[in-house]
């Protein structure tokens, strides 16, 4: 079995892994650099941009535009596979996004919902064969939903590859038995190491954030939040707390429809998804979406609608758009502002100068935890799974911190883009 990292061996986005055996070649995400990040062009790929593609498939960990943003350079003949609620929740997503204004961003947005609609999806433990390399998704807790690690194996080589996941998350408790069971006689695992490079600190957890906002939704009427629309246990997490503080939940349609797909395929398996969305009688966690009028880029708000508002106060999930400026002047409250802060920090790459101008005319609450691991979870991580062969780090800007961290549990194995590498059985 042969490893080659094509990128990600020292940068967090845009990381790209090939596993191939007898021919046949595993691709895991395919996704775009970081904003920000100095572009380096990634040379033509055997068997996933050029050649062969007979015998390849691309496999999706989750929907993070830096692991599945350049799915359209893949040729149609290549399959894709992807968790079956991710799939729908970037699907709408990007329709969403076919809508915008100019004319070039709304054709390629077009021609990503084109081809998800050729994606194949698998759920969690689901076996899938390529050629003789076997295919097992994880299910794991990150900042994006249905999110997996692989369990890659071929004649007896086994490979965990861990896209990206964290421990504090309010599945994270699951993972190390999770992994007791299934990741067992791993030969190597290929791991994420976003945090390695931020902090050696363990991470405040999402129950403890959502003790947080509840605390904050019961002292003060009005609450705007800003959050990715993807962040999908960030978003129930903040509903349950307005409700928990007897405020009503306020999001725009969109949202609204991302959280019911969540509802529809996961509410079966904990009330954590279940949102009444009816309108109930019961004030306290009422769901209200928000509509635009007609030719109008502003929401409408009727006087019923308002003076339950004031009454009761709410949460209300914003966009940095003009459309929420009237709405944000009225009631005059702070914004809390939970995504990562490193795209209002000038000194990183991914600043954002558009969030940034936005944000600027507002009183701001940082309110957030990482999508990530911390250092705790990933030596935690690496002691249960026991990778007699070594622990391979991706999507970190700080590989050669790996050696340091984690070198007394198993070997590094440090790599460079395009290196291939012989996963020999030991
Ligand atoms: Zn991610
Ligand atoms: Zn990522």
């Amino acid at each position: 079995m042969k490893l080659i990292i094509h990128r990600g061996t020292k940068q967090i986005g845009g990381c790209v892994t090939e596993i191939e055996h007898n021919g046949y070649k595993v691709f895991i995400d395919y996704g775009e650099q970081l904003p920000g990040t100095i572009t380096s062009d990634l040379p033509l790929i055997e068997g996933l941009t050029c050649g062969d593609i007979s015998r390849s498939a691309l496999f999706i960990s989750h929907y993070h535009g830096d692991h599945i943003g350049k799915i359209c350079d893949v040729p149609h003949d290549i399959p894709i596979y992807i968790g079956k609620t991710a799939c729908e929740i970037y699907r709408c997503l990007e329709q969403r996004l076919t809508y915008i204004q100019d004319l070039t961003e709304r054709n390629k947005h077009k021609k990503i919902v084109e081809r998800i609609n050729t994606f194949k999806t698998f759920t969690p433990l689901e076996k899938i064969k390529i050629g003789k390399i076997t295919i097992t998704p994880l299910m794991i807790d990150h900042s994006a939903f249905d999110a997996y690690m692989f369990i890659i194996e071929a004649e007896g080589t086994r490979l965990l590859h861990t896209g990206d996941f964290r421990g504090h998350g309010f599945r994270g408790s699951k993972l190390n038995k999770m992994l007791q069971k299934y990741a067992s006689n791993i030969n190597y695992i290929i791991s994420e190491g976003t945090n390695v490079s931020r902090s050696n600190v363990a991470m405040q957890t999402e129950r403890e954030l959502q003790q947080d906002f509840e605390n904050q939704f019961k002292q003060n009427k009005y609450n705007f939040v800003l959050v990715s629309s993807t962040n999908i246990d960030r978003i129930f997490s903040l509903y349950h707390a307005a409700k928990r503080a007897g405020r009503s939940f306020v999001c725009d349609n969109y949202q609204a429809e991302i959280l019911k797909i969540v509802s529809k395929n996961h509410k079966r398996y904990t009330p954590f998804y279940d949102i009444n969305y009816a309108q109930t009688e019961n004030y306290a966690g009422r769901f209200f979406t928000l509509k635009k009028g007609i030719h109008s880029n502003s929401f409408l708000f009727s006087e019923n609608f308002k003076n339950f508002l004031m009454k009761h106060g709410f949460c209300m999930l914003i966009r940095a758009t003009e459309a929420f400026k009237p709405i944000l002047a009225e009631y005059n409250a702070k914004i809390y502002y939970s995504m990562w802060n490193g795209y209002l920090d000038n000194q990183k790459q991914a600043y954002n100068p558009i969030l940034h101008d936005f944000l600027s005319s507002y009183e701001i609450d940082y309110m957030h935890t990482s999508g990530h691991a911390d250092t705790p979870t990933l030596r935690t991580v690496f002691k249960t799974v026991k990778p007699i062969g070594g622990i391979i780090p991706i999507h970190t800007e700080a590989p050669e911190k790996f050696q340091r961290l984690f070198g007394e549990i198993a070997p590094v194995i440090t790599l460079y883009d395009g290196e291939s590498f012989n996963c020999k059985l030991i």
